[in-house]
């Protein structure tokens, strides 16, 4: 896991924080939060390096978990699934609905190379 500087300005005071944070090569993505030294404002970030150069990419998303927020819809469809196929198991043999496996991000590098980054999603379980 390349270990990659990151410059971030406080977007509540202004200070200039500069960190080293362990970035996860794609497809992995990392969730990190990024907390100012000054203001002590919390920023979520998802971070995942590119697979070629290990040049990282990041992903400010101030102060909504939103990885957080997709795993928690995808929970919710998915116990609403379950709901209906135990509504219907005495009418119906087989219940498929497909579920999306993960939520993916297209990105491009500054090398040139294009690559998937995905964060898997909870499942119909059996
Ligand atoms: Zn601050
Ligand atoms: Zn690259």
């Amino acid at each position: 896991m390349p270990k990659l500087p990151l410059r971030y300005y406080c977007y509540v005071c202004g200070h200039t924080n500069d960190l080293k944070l362990n970035v996860p090569l794609a497809p992995k993505i990392e969730r990190d939060e990024i907390k100012c030294a000054n203001c002590g404002d919390v920023t979520h970030l998802l971070l995942t390096a590119c697979p070629k150069c290990e040049g990282a990419f990041r992903y400010y998303l101030s102060d909504l978990d939103f990885p957080q927020e997709i795993v928690s819809l995808a929970e919710a469809y998915v116990k609403l699934l379950t709901g209906v196929r135990d509504s219907l198991k005495d009418h119906i043999k087989e219940f498929n609905v497909p579920v999306p496996k993960k939520w993916s991000v297209n990105l491009k590098c500054e090398c040139g190379e294009e690559y998937t980054a995905e964060i898997p999603l909870p499942q119909l379980s059996g």
